[in-house]
């Protein structure tokens, strides 16, 4: 299978699932390509303490290049991969066509707005740094919005903030702008009160988190409406415009409406010409391999694969990082000439965090909710950061936050202009029964 050469290995991606297929290959006698679009590795799991402003940017992810500075073998580029040629071996960028021996595509996944991708300029999804940074300038500066026009005596607008999607990072959204509504910003503002914000999480099942068994979801729900969220489930939103959300007949006003409602796999998986499931996930085989291409895998939010018991390996990072180890594994037991054997998912147990104290998890028949389960939340999360610094910055950054209430990244960078800001028309939708947020 590889050449008589060194044998190349191209991986694409340097989400969790490239990286540690790189890493674990980084000492064996391959030559390594690494590229993706972006020149840094994203710790996707704390975006969302970025599109609050908790934690910044250069804290939740790493350059590729520095990743890898020791790895003589391990070539890194900045380049966005295309299409490829199974036949010919060929990865094609937009700037060349290269070549390999070994092919792992670990892609991830993006947004899916279910057919209404108009609906992205009005609802923004959380999957990379810059996203975080949009979020981040749109909750930030719709309350300074609300403060201009209080002082200048204009109509209060409704300062809701709604959030579609009680998946984990719908409700990690949700119970975090609860806290900054709540503590971090009650008394920077003087003609405003940012603690009458209201936060709504819809969700269009029956249930918050339903990935979790029912006993935890009804502990989400309710830690979330301690902590101020107006949590409203069999909501299924039909139509988003600027500033307004439509559920059925009724229309929710917010000046702020982030999405989380859907993923789909990213659409390098099509190319690959191997048969997908219905969410673009390349269904692999037990070796991670697609079929008639022993030397090409996929991993990670890309793949779709059934574990030995029947059950779905999930799209979460430790899965996407146990493949990237297992596919190092195989490339070195084809050069030592050994079997393959087929992937095993360990289940390492399942966490999702609400907000301050509050998170629910589940290890095996063991269920946990509350502090306990935000203490292992964090530590957990802290210590999967790349790299040394980041994990004593981070969790530097944590414990005063957590101590003071204080939010060190609150910038507001970009355009000063939101598009759900000057559409709305209060008196023809459900806002009418909510006062605006003026102080006093
Ligand atoms: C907001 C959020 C919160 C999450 N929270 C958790 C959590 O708490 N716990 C948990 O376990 N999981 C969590 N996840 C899921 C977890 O992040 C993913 O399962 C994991 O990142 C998948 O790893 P991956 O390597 O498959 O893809 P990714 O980590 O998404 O990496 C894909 C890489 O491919 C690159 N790429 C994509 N297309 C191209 C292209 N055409 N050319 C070049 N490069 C390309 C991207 O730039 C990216 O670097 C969260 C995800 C999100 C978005």
């Amino acid at each position: 299978m590889p050449s008589k050469t060194t044998p190349r290995v191209l991986v694409v991606g340097a989400g969790f699932g490239g990286l540690n297929v790189t890493r674990s290959l980084a000492s064996a006698p391959v030559e390594l390509t690494i590229i993706d679009r972006k020149n840094h590795h994203t710790f996707q799991p704390l975006l969302y303490q970025v599109a609050t402003g908790g934690l910044s940017p250069g804290e939740i992810a790493a350059p590729i290049r520095g990743v890898f500075r020791r790895d003589s073998n391990v070539v890194t580029l900045l380049e966005e991969v295309e299409d490829f040629d199974l036949a010919r071996r060929i990865v094609k960028t937009s700037e060349q066509e290269l070549p390999y021996d070994y092919l792992v595509v670990a892609a991830g996944a993006t947004h899916a707005y279910f057919g209404h991708d108009d609906w992205e300029p009005y609802a923004p999804g959380l999957k990379t740094i810059e996203d975080a940074l949009e979020i981040r300038r749109r909750v930030l500066l719709t309350f300074e919005l609300a403060e201009r026009q209080a002082i200048s005596g204009v109509a209060d607008e409704p300062l809701n903030f709604l959030v579609v999607g009680g998946g984990p990072t719908g409700v990690e959204l949700a119970g975090m702008l609860a806290e900054i509504a709540r503590h971090v910003l009650a008394h920077e503002f003087r003609s405003i009160d940012p603690s009458r914000a209201r936060i709504i999480l819809l969700e269009g099942g029956p249930r918050v988190l339903p990935a979790f068994p029912e006993d935890l979801s009804r502990s989400a729900e309710e830690q979330l409406s301690r902590l101020g969220v107006d949590v409203r489930t069999n909501a299924m939103v039909t139509l988003i415009e600027a500033g307004v959300v439509h559920v059925g007949n009724t229309k929710i006003l917010a000046p702020v409406i982030l999405w989380a409602a859907g993923v789909a796999a990213s659409p390098l998986g099509k190319k690959l010409g191997s048969p997908c499931d219905r969410a673009g996930r390349v269904l692999v085989q037990p070796d991670l391999s697609i079929p008639g291409h022993p030397e090409v895998f996929v991993i990670g939010d890309l793949a779709s694969l059934q574990d030995k018991s029947g059950k779905p390996v999930p799209g979460l990072a430790p899965a996407a990082m146990q493949e990237g180890k297992f596919v190092a594994k195989t490339i070195r037991h084809d050069l030592e000439g050994k079997p393959r054997e087929p992937f095993h998912y360990w289940d390492k147990g399942t966490l999702a965090t609400i907000g301050r104290n509050a998170a629910i998890a589940q290890f095996g028949r063991i269920h946990i909710s509350g502090f306990i389960a935000w203490l292992s939340w964090l530590f957990i999360h802290i210590f999967f950061l790349i790299g040394f610094r980041n994990r004593l910055l981070v969790f530097i950054q944590w414990f005063w936050s957590y101590a003071t209430y204080e939010r060190s990244a609150r910038l507001i960078t970009g355009k000063t202009t939101l598009p759900g800001w000057s559409g709305m028309h209060p008196s023809e939708t459900e806002n009418d029964k909510f006062p605006a947020a003026r102080a006093g």
